[in-house]
């Protein structure tokens, strides 16, 4: 893919990621937003992206984010990070009215729904792939903080097992471009709100083993998040304290998004693909990352969740 021929000679560009943005989907389109705003400035560029989380706001041109679909026509319409069309929520639209659509995301569940994709499941994160692409000669600090966030965000500050020699290499290039990449990692990552930290002591509290300790489970319900004051947005590091309990292959998390409803995150240490587990209940992801959004109650989704996982041990 060469972004540089993607833009010639167009005159307006729309940029989506997924729904609940988290920091790779912010990263990666803020990247591409500033990279375009700054060495294109005759074209018509907008970022459409549901609410973010106040963390990101540091952001260059963060502010600028629309946050609605507007009735337009784009020449070209980015969707970054997002592995099929639902998961541009409000945005699916007007990608799809754009005269030339084109996809660069990681999951390996992407489903090819665009006319020109750069999908590459191997990769880190869709920052990573932004980086990939942008002439290097042209990241500034602007540009390298908001990939440099993505990557960190994706790949759970370069532990997870989808950074690679690739990854770290970017990263140190990034790093060099002057950001205060220590404050990102702390500010973005790492920093949580006293309500966050209560939430998150309260899931850990209630989390139960099962599947003789491989599996390990909880779940926050509407009531929960009203009891400690916070949104979904602020529920995202639950499911890594989890993830790392000792003895454990798969962690599930649940959160009530609606009536009957939970919206589901899954993790894995080494051997159960869960993007394909997602896959099979509606949702998407990566081998070791992956989520949906099902329907029934907390019991009847574990169990079902579990079933599936069980063979998979
Ligand atoms: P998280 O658990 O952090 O919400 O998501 C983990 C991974 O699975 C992310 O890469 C995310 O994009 C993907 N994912 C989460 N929920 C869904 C979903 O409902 N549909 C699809 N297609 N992917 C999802
Ligand atoms: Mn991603």
């Amino acid at each position: 893919m060469n972004l540089d021929s993607i833009l010639k000679d167009v005159k307006s560009v729309g940029i989506s990621g997924h729904v609940r943005p988290d920091g790779d989907c912010v990263g990666s389109t803020l990247g591409l937003y500033n990279y375009i705003c700054k060495y294109y400035p005759g074209i018509d560029c907008k970022l459409y992206l549901e609410r973010i989380p106040d963390c990101f706001y540091f952001l260059n041109r963060a502010k600028e984010i629309i946050h609605v679909p507007e009735d337009k026509v784009y020449d070209v319409y980015f969707a970054l990070d997002c592995g099929d069309l639902g998961r541009l929520g409000a945005f699916a639209d007007i990608f799809t009215k754009a005269r030339h659509k084109v996809c660069i995301d990681h999951h390996k569940s992407n489903s090819g729904f665009a006319d020109e994709g750069l999908i590459v499941p191997g990769k880190s994160s869709t920052s990573e792939l932004i980086f990939e692409l942008l002439p290097k000669d042209r990241i500034d600090r602007d540009i390298a903080e908001a990939l440099y966030t993505g990557i960190v965000h994706d790949t759970g500050v370069f532990q997870y097992s989808c950074t690679t020699a690739a990854t770290m290499s970017a990263a140190g290039f990034l790093m060099e471009r002057g950001i205060d990449y220590s404050a990102i990692v702390d500010h973005t990552y790492y920093e949580k709100t006293i309500e966050q930290n209560k939430v998150l002591a309260y899931a850990i509290n209630k989390a139960e083993l099962v599947l003789d300790g491989a599996v390990i489970k909880s779940v926050i319900t509407k009531d929960d998040m009203t009891r400690f004051g916070v949104t979904p947005l602020e529920l995202d590091g639950i499911i890594n304290q989890l993830r790392i309990t000792k003895g454990v292959e798969v962690a599930i998390f649940l959160y009530e998004s609606g009536d009957n409803e939970y919206k589901v995150s899954l993790r894995s240490k080494r051997k159960v693909d869960l993007s394909e587990i997602a896959l099979k209940f509606g949702g998407g992801g990566h081998e070791r990352a992956a989520g949906a959004t099902m329907r029934g109650t907390p019991d009847e989704i574990f169990e079902k969740l579990e079933e599936e996982i069980r063979h998979r041990l």
